[in-house]
């Protein structure tokens, strides 16, 4: 028999449940799908069989994520590719934060999940529900391995004087304390699909990687390692996001507590959900920022320019740590899609080396693209991020690397 060549990618949120099949032969989609408001009456999942072109729906309670995986198998074998088929060489699963100890795609064990399970403390909204999906996929298949692919693997790799905050270790060490950085699966598969469309290997390119997502995080990446990356211990430090603050002072949290009369929680709902964008103008959509800005509104003109700002900042900084760079590469939703925000986060950059040509930046398109002129010292990209293909490659190399 040959070997089964089709993985299944699972990425498990507190209430949602997004999954790809892939076939790793080619590396293309055979089924797409969501499940949404899990636990609630009004579940949603939306399920497409890319090979067929058939497209479903299903509206109703959906109790929890046993019953969410259980719904994506019957829709999967409606298809004709359910999980039991022998096809199935392994199921894939995002998971948000792997501490030090994961620096790398992990088939899981018991010992495995005991450990994501103990680092809870440091990712209280994500690790519960990337560990309900791989319980449930494990119950549903015990003979299949099951991969973790973690959001915080590629920045393993960064120099203590990079990872560690200015505190005392000991203190730190007792509770966790240490820059991790998220994104990971992102910046890994971005950096590295930089150095192909300049022609080289990993190993030969510095890249600063800019994912511009409604989470937003930039990276440095040195010869195919990141050595340095803008979020930290949580996904909130760093550049300014569709609702998230990023970097402020500290001391910002002691007064709002101290003078502001507010309660941790409700500073950290605050910071995590009513700040970023959507906090200094009241949208966090990119379109609708721009558009605003189109109309002469003040306020999203500003929100613009501090956001901005902010990746300049980041940018400048990582020339700093690189020494030399040579490529800045923008993805995700805000960076594949937002021309007026990568023509104002390079203007003005030309000193340091890139710069954007108008007209290339204008170009939509699906593909990784330079948008630099040819005559600029550093190149600018636009590289469209694909997490689910880079975990599915993650974990069918592990898988055949084990069999
Ligand atoms: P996440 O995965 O963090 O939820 P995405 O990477 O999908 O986010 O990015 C979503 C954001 O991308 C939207 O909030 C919006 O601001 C922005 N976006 C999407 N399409 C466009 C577009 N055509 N023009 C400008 N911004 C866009």
């Amino acid at each position: 028999m040959t070997s089964p060549t089709r993985v299944l990618v699972l990425n498990s949120g507190s209430s949602s449940l997004k999954y790809q099949l892939l076939d790793m032969r080619d590396s293309s989609r055979l089924a797409v799908g969501l499940v949404e408001r899990i636990g609630e009456q009004t579940s949603r999942l939306e399920h497409t069989c890319v090979t067929s072109g058939d497209a479903r729906e299903r509206n109703g309670p959906i109790a929890d994520h046993d019953a969410a995986l259980k719904a994506v198998a019957e829709e999967l074998t409606r298809d004709g590719l359910g999980l039991d088929s022998p096809e199935l060489a392994a199921i894939g699963h995002r998971v948000v934060h792997g501490g030090m100890f994961f620096t790398e795609p992990t088939v899981v064990d018991d010992e495995v999940l005991t450990e994501i399970e103990r680092l809870i403390p440091v990712a209280p909204l994500h690790n519960p529900a990337n560990l309900t999906g791989i319980r449930t996929a494990r119950a549903l298949r015990p003979d299949l391995p099951q991969v973790a692919v973690f959001d915080t693997a590629f920045h393993t790799t960064m120099p203590e004087s990079a990872a560690r905050y200015a505190i005392d270790p000991k203190t730190a060490d007792r509770h966790r304390i240490r820059r991790y950085g998220f994104h990971g699966t992102s910046h890994a598969y971005v950096s590295r699909e930089t150095a192909r469309l300049l022609g080289k290997d990993p190993s030969e390119v510095n890249v600063i990687v800019l994912h511009l997502g409604n989470g937003a995080s930039a990276s440095a990446v040195a010869k195919g390692r990141c050595v340095d990356t803008s979020m930290g211990l949580t996904p909130l430090e760093g550049l300014v996001m569709g609702t998230r603050s990023g970097d402020l002072d500290p001391a910002v949290i002691f007064h709002l507590a101290r003078v502001g009369d507010m309660s941790m929680d409700e500073i950290d709902t605050l910071l995590n959900k009513r700040s970023g964008l959507f906090g200094l103008c009241g949208d966090n959509d990119m379109r609708e920022i721009r558009r605003r800005i189109d109309e002469g509104d003040e306020e999203a003109s500003l929100a613009f320019d501090i956001y901005i700002h902010r990746i300049k900042k980041y940018i400048g900084a990582y020339f700093a740590v690189l020494g030399t760079v040579d490529a800045v590469a923008f993805t995700a939703g805000v960076g594949e899609n937002a021309a007026p925000v990568r023509q104002a986060a390079i203007a003005g950059l030309e000193g340091l080396g890139p710069a954007v040509d108008p007209e290339r930046n204008s170009v939509r398109s699906g593909e990784p693209r330079l948008i630099s002129p040819d005559s600029a010292r550093v190149a600018v990209a636009v590289v469209p991020t694909d997490e689910e293909l880079e975990i599915a490659t993650q974990t069918y190399a592990l898988v055949g690397k084990n069999n």
